[in-house]
């Protein structure tokens, strides 16, 4: 299998470098790295029923798009990350007063979160420069995945959390045996501390919107919505409209990116435009979309999503441009609204965590605002499952009544309900 990667350009200052000669972020300005391919040749090798009538229902059917190769493992969590199921909610869809809703449920995933993509495509990187050890940066759900896919290639992970993850996903972490470590301070304590020990220790650093590849494995999402839901949409008039929770800012990149390399080869026929949401207590990409700026000016974050909570995002300017660029927009949501919809999602038979669920507050608030019009179509997707963090569950729908064994006990209660 040929890989038509053929190296990298900086987001900020547009320089380009070979595949060797980096292997994080800009040298000059630390701007994150989009990679870049070999269209002409990919045009030339492959016809889009190449790729959409492959058998291979992982993210890794895509891999002539990838800048690694498939690992060509048998079924494993790194073989079989994505291809994640969508669908039409019907009660969501009446209760919006939408004529299209998808949802892509990405708690589908091995590790139940949207991360299994980025974590797949970096360990495979991991696996081709013969890293030893690979450490990441994780509110929980990167280094699950991490951990998950190291666990099942025999490859070690170092998961760096703050202490105050959600306790199943810190469960989660200890089950899959990787080496965790949780730290007295916040996701971007964890951030910077990784970063320092790959540099000490020379380990191979995953961390979200520093390694290019996070994006690179996170497009796959697009590539899937194209093909599930685009194909099958007549896009003469509206683009989909598209609805994700945001705190680094790279699944909405990497989304991006995956559109965006779909035109570069002439298989898209319309963009969808990218809607941003994010929790008022963590708003710093939006704040910068709304001040008309990609200047990212750090906050103080605080909110019930934890895996959207992040003071300085760190793929922010290039999570503007997938709204702008694509005539989509930031939505920020209180986290009230978000406990609304982990309830709503529910009664749907979707089970999210806050900041999976935070999709669906800001599409609320993306049709009470006008921002998309009742015949739009849209798709949510929720990025990862509500088993991750059952406290914030319980928050939003409260626990159940218990009562004596006794068919009197529950007509007592029934009467009642
Ligand atoms: C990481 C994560 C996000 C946000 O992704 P970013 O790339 O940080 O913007 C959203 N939802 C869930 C469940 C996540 O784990
Ligand atoms: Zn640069």
């Amino acid at each position: 299998m040929e890989n038509y990667f053929s190296g990298y350009r900086c987001s900020i200052c547009k320089r380009e470098f070979d595949p060797s000669q980096v292997q994080y972020t800009c040298p000059y300005d630390g701007g994150n790295l989009d990679v870049l391919f070999d269209y002409d040749a990919i045009r030339h090798r492959y016809a889009m029923d190449d790729i959409t009538s492959r058998v291979n229902y992982s993210l890794w059917r895509y891999s002539p798009l990838l800048p690694v190769n498939d690992p060509g493992l048998p079924p494993s969590p790194l073989g079989n990350a994505g291809w994640t199921p969508v669908f039409q909610p019907q009660q969501l869809k009446a209760a919006l007063g939408l004529s299209d809703l998808w949802v892509k449920d990405e708690g589908r995933n091995p590790t139940a979160s949207f991360k299994d993509r980025a974590s797949a495509v970096v360990l495979a990187r991991a696996m081709e420069i013969h890293a030893d050890i690979t450490v990441t940066a994780s509110t929980g759900n990167a280094g699950a995945a991490l951990a998950g896919m190291a666990a099942a290639t025999s490859q070690k992970a170092v998961i760096l959390a703050p202490r105050t993850a959600p306790p199943a996903k810190i469960a989660q972490l200890m089950v899959y045996h990787a080496h965790v470590i949780l730290v007295d301070g916040n996701y971007d304590d964890a951030f910077d501390l990784s970063i320092n020990a790959s540099r000490e220790f020379g380990w191979y650093c995953r961390n979200t919107g520093f390694n290019p590849f996070t994006a690179e494995g996170k497009k796959t999402a697009a590539f899937e919505i194209w093909e599930n839901v685009l194909s099958g949409l007549n896009l003469s008039q509206q683009p989909l409209n598209i609805f994700v929770s945001v705190g680094d800012g790279n699944i909405i990149s990497g989304l991006h990116k995956g559109f965006k390399d779909l035109e570069a080869l002439g298989w898209l026929d319309k963009m969808p435009r990218l809607f941003g949401v994010q929790s008022s207590g963590s708003a710093a990409i939006a704040n910068a979309f709304q001040a008309g700026t990609e200047e990212i000016t750090p906050v103080k974050a605080d909110t019930i999503a934890d895996s959207i909570s992040v003071n300085l995002p760190r793929d922010g300017v290039r999570a503007v441009r997938a709204a702008r660029e694509t005539g989509g927009s930031y939505l920020v949501v209180e986290d009230a609204e978000i406990l609304q919809a982990i309830a709503d999602l529910g009664r749907n038979g979707i089970f999210a965590e806050p900041a999976g669920a935070a999709c669906l507050a800001g599409l609320k608030k993306a049709i009470k605002d006008g921002m998309t019009t009742p015949c739009d179509p849209v798709l949510l997707v929720v990025t990862g499952s509500g088993l991750k963090d059952i406290r914030s569950a319980v928050k939003a729908v409260g626990e159940a009544p218990v009562i004596e064994p006794t068919l009197n006990a529950l007509k007592n209660l029934l009467e009642k309900m």
